[in-house]
């Protein structure tokens, strides 16, 4: 199976911690040139120097460098794209994964709440998508992976303003899928439950409780039907899947990475 990524920069939104981060590892790993995008200075370096110092375990033309940005500015996407094509070369693969959660009852969330919550999950996904779609269509290939959650297809009561903006992210990733078929851009999304992150490391410090934070993840891990939490790397693998020619015939999907938490297909 050809999981490699020699030859591809790869953008990653989010890429300092959790999820961006493994995603970011991996594709690094499999030869991409890598650009890992967050507002944060300190954890972003430190990601960066991370996985740079993994160098000698990656194939030759691997790279990775850090831009800060925050995505649910418009300004600073297009400034941070720019700097990544002068950089690194145009960007052939997308992940949009920069995101928290932001759920609570429907009439206490304020129109602020919700733009804010748009810009961050969907417009960022749009305007990042959209500044790389003309050099994936014009080479005839491209990868879009969007990270959304498992609320995007089983909307429930008090999770909103997620849900609304992870359905819309999931409706964009099939439209995308389609225009982009015809010009070998594959556009695909992964619907998270519960994988153990920095969001994760967040909730267990909100929570108070006394025990470890592996204690936190055991304990709601095993509410899960595969009685666990997942980890980081096995969303990585599936990006990594879909980003490379493994995946090359699969599109317009939102596969469950949830360890079988939703009910539905
Ligand atoms: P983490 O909180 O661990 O990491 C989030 C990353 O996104 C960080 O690098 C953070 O850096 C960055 N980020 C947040 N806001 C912005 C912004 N405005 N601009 C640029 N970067 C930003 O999250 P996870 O790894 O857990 O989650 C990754 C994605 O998966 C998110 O979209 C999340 O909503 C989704 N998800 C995760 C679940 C889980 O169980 N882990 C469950 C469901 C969905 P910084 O703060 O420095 O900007």
């Amino acid at each position: 199976m050809d999981t490699s990524l020699h030859g591809r920069t790869a953008l990653i939104t989010g890429g300092s911690l959790g999820l961006g981060l493994a995603t970011a590892e991996a594709f690094f790993r499999a030869g991409a040139r890598v650009a890992i995008l967050a507002r944060r200075e300190g954890p972003l370096e430190a990601a960066r120097a991370g996985i740079a110092a993994g160098a000698e375990q990656a194939p030759p033309g691997a790279a990775i460098a850090a831009y800060v940005c925050d995505v649910a500015d418009p300004l600073q996407i297009i400034d941070v794209h720019q700097r990544i094509v002068a950089d690194l070369g145009p960007v052939d693969i997308v992940v949009n994964n920069a995101g928290q959660s932001a759920a609570g009852p429907f009439e206490q969330i304020t129109d602020a709440a919700w733009q804010a919550d748009l810009d961050l999950k969907l417009f960022a996904a749009i305007r990042l998508t959209r500044l790389a779609w003309p050099h994936m269509k014009a080479q005839r290939w491209g990868r879009v992976i969007n990270l959304l959650n498992v609320y995007a297809k089983t909307p429930d009561a008090n999770t909103a303003p997620t849900s609304v903006s992870r359905a819309a992210g999931m409706a964009l990733s099939k439209v995308l899928a389609n225009e982009g078929a015809p010009h070998n851009i594959l556009v695909n999304a992964m619907l998270i439950g519960f994988i153990r992150s920095d969001q994760i490391r967040r909730r267990h410090e909100a929570s108070g409780s006394n025990g470890s934070l592996d204690e936190f993840v055991a304990a709601a891990g095993a509410r899960l039907p595969m009685g666990r939490m997942g980890e980081p790397e096995e969303v990585a693998n599936l990006a990594l899947f879909l980003a490379s020619e493994a995946g090359s015939y699969v599109t317009g999907c939102a596969i469950n990475m949830d360890g079988g938490l939703s009910k539905v297909v």
